[in-house]
């Protein structure tokens, strides 16, 4: 069986820094459909081609192309894989679909962790996150700054803000989440499936938490 657990919450949550701090602990993968997209757009993929407009504005990209995507990724993983889903199912059609490519996979929702953290946070977390454009490696300029200013630790790359990191941006991705995404913490609360997390704590105590609800 393949065992997905699900990362839920509002852009600068803090889903991206759990999820790659608690993974290697457990051995287990970590997919952000972000990421994924963004390196689809890089190589001028058909999928990253398709969401390049959708993302630049920070609107959802069509479910279509994030159905196939997470299909394709469980069809090849391997029986006894941890996933850690991070920024994916973000609409009520993205739960549904995954419950069938679930089940036609041989994988299992184990949970979903909500992190949850007040607009304020979030709004600073976002405003001051550089990403490495060559590794995907995340910093913050104040929370977790690199050793050398504007360089990533990892790779010697010089960091960037992503495109959809720019005030007005933000603001819309924070809308969107209201609306398309926070049903879908619904959907797995009426499972029993939500394991609440704190995300106004620090990066460590959250993948704390996180980890425990891995058990
Ligand atoms: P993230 O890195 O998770 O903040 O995602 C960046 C952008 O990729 C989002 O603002 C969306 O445009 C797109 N995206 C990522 N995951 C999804 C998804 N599950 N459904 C639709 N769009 C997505």
């Amino acid at each position: 069986m393949k065992k997905i657990i699900i990362f839920l919450g509002a852009p600068g949550a803090g889903k991206g820094t759990a999820a790659g701090a608690v993974a290697p602990k457990i051995n287990a993968r970590h997919v952000s459909t972000g990421a994924m997209l963004r390196d689809a757009l890089a190589r001028k993929t058909p999928a990253g081609l398709e969401a390049k407009s959708y993302m630049e504005s920070g609107g959802l990209v069509p479910d279509e192309v994030l159905c196939k995507m997470i299909g394709e990724l469980l069809a090849e993983t391997s029986d006894g894989t941890t996933l850690f889903f991070d920024g994916f199912p973000r609409t009520l059609a993205q739960a549904e679909a995954l419950e069938k490519l679930a089940a036609d996979n041989g994988a299992v929702v184990h949970n979903a962790v909500l992190i949850d953290a007040p607009e304020a946070i979030l709004l600073e977390r976002l405003g001051g996150r550089r990403v490495c454009p060559k590794c995907g490696a995340g910093y913050h300029v104040t929370n977790m700054p690199p050793k050398t200013a504007g360089i990533c630790d990892q790779c010697g790359a010089e960091l960037v803000t992503r495109a959809d990191d720019q005030p007005d941006t933000i603001r819309h991705r924070l809308e969107v989440y209201q609306s398309a995404t926070a049903p879908v913490v619904g959907f797995y609360r009426t499972a029993g499936k939500v394991v609440d997390v704190d995300g106004s704590k620090d990066a460590a105590t959250v993948a704390e938490q996180v980890l425990a609800a891995c058990k």
